[in-house]
């Protein structure tokens, strides 16, 4: 297993023209390490990052922001235009995808229609050059290799040894038969040993001899998986392999990629638009917007310490609550309250203590109700009850006009996030407040958020 690490690495699309290639036709004298003249504006920019040997990284973000073309750059599937790529102590930039050791599942699933589960999976270890070794649990930790010891009565016992003419003449004419009844050489018995090994871990054994119509759309994506495992690759990439499934099934898929990924220790880049997979998968996300990374941290870290104002609004369902607050001394102040900052903030907003506007951002689980010293009236104009918790969206009550100062936030309407058990009418007014040690401070020109020190 391996290292991956992405050095400043841009990608720009010249004149908007496709440069994808295949996985078979990518040549190393596509690649370039120079930049490519191009009128058009970089998909990626300067984008470093480090996926340690055996960690699960998240790339998430929204729609058109440069995950898939980032990971088709590591597969080889596009070249980059800048940057270089490392896979342990192996540069990668410049090889074309089959020689990278890297796999990836795709949300299409890409199964080959016309080839059974069992060839779908024995697909890319017959065209592989390098000799599989006879047996594939010792590749895998040792744990996880006790537990796959294969006994598979189905397996044909091993043929004598035949000289290699004989074998591959035999593995052709009975190609066209059940797995069960082909002739298998030394090598196809290393290959239907990786297969059912894999088949096994993920309770595929049954389906090896259908056609991929004949699966379910979970059942596709397992082979589409275990068709990557088989190759026991250094590193695996998922490009939103779930999106297709629906949302009973990739909660249950979501947990079994986790535990395989765990037990198999293959360095893994997933990417994903949803970030409620990227906060229950990732050992760490990776956050981009615009075609660079925002921040790079684990999961709860990036919920309670957004970098910045994108990563705070990105993370979170519902959002992040925005609002402008004018900071005098230690007061933020807003049409509708006055908060009072303890001292730790002090260095942090010396820069702003002049009348400066700052974003200040609250989650909806964070603001308090009850009549409080610093509590203001907020209306309640819709209820979302869901059972096992409520969602209520209030409209500040403010003694004057509340002025965004061009900042795209919502600044009269609060989310709050409420117990299921609580009462709450529409129409009823809340006192509600912000406690300090909950709030989060943003500068309104770079939105990167005040670090406390
Ligand atoms: P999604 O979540 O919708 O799949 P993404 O974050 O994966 O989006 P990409 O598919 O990487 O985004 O696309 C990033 C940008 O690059 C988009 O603006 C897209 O239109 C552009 N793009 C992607 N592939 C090409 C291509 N071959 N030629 C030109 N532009 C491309």
């Amino acid at each position: 297993m391996a290292r991956v690490v992405l050095k400043n690495i841009t990608k720009t699309f010249a004149g908007g023209s496709h440069t994808a290639n295949t996985p078979d036709t990518s040549d190393a004298s596509d690649t370039s390490d120079t930049p490519k003249a191009s009128n058009t504006r970089p998909v990626l920019s300067n984008i470093d990052l480090t996926v340690n040997d055996g960690e699960f990284m998240v790339l998430v973000g929204p729609s058109g922001c440069g995950k898939s073309t980032l990971l088709r750059l590591i597969s080889g599937l596009e070249t980059l235009t800048n940057g270089a790529i490392l896979v342990g102590d192996r540069t990668i930039t410049h090889l074309p995808p089959k020689q990278r050791d890297i796999a990836m599942v795709f949300q299409s699933y890409a199964l080959y229609p016309h080839l059974s589960v069992y060839d779908n999976l024995a697909f890319g270890l017959r065209r592989t050059r390098t000799p599989l070794t006879q047996n594939f649990t010792q590749d895998l930790t040792p744990n996880l290799a006790q537990n796959l010891i294969l006994k598979d009565p189905e397996q044909p016992p091993h043929s004598p040894r035949r000289p290699a003419w004989l074998e591959s003449m035999l593995v052709g004419l009975t190609r066209g038969l059940s797995p069960k009844l082909r002739y298998q050489s030394a090598a196809e018995r290393s290959i239907a040993q990786r297969v059912y090994t894999v088949a096994k871990m993920l309770q595929i054994e049954d389906l090896l001899s259908r056609l991929p119509k004949q699966l379910s759309g979970g059942q596709k994506q397992r082979v589409a998986l275990g068709r990557a495992m088989a190759r026991n690759p250094q590193v695996f990439l998922m490009d939103e392999p779930l999106s297709n499934l629906d949302a009973k099934l990739r909660n249950e898929t979501r947990a079994q990629i986790v535990g395989l990924q765990k037990k198999l220790a293959t360095t893994t880049i997933y990417v994903t638009h949803d970030q409620t997979e990227a906060m229950t998968m990732g050992d760490r996300i990776a956050i981009m917007h615009q075609g660079r990374i925002q921040q790079v941290a684990p999961p709860l870290e990036i919920y309670r310490n957004p970098a910045n104002r994108f990563v705070a609004a990105f993370i979170g369902s519902p959002p992040m609550n925005f609002l402008p607050v004018t900071v005098r001394a230690n007061q933020l102040t807003h049409a509708a309250f006055s908060i009072a900052l303890p001292t730790h903030w002090q260095s942090a907003i010396a820069p702003y203590r002049d009348g400066s506007t700052l974003l200040l951002g609250i989650r909806p689980e964070h603001i308090s109700i009850g009549q409080c010293p610093g509590s203001f009236a907020a209306t309640v104009t819709q209820i979302e009850a869901l059972g096992s918790e409520t969602f209520v969206m209030a409209q500040i009550v403010a003694d004057q006009p509340v002025i965004s100062q061009s900042l795209a936030a919502p600044v009269t309407s609060l989310q709050i996030r409420i117990g299921a058990d609580q009462p709450i009418e529409p129409g009823s007014t809340l006192q509600v407040s912000f406690p300090t040690d909950k709030i989060h401070l943003f500068d309104t020109v770079t939105e990167a958020a005040l670090e406390l020190r």
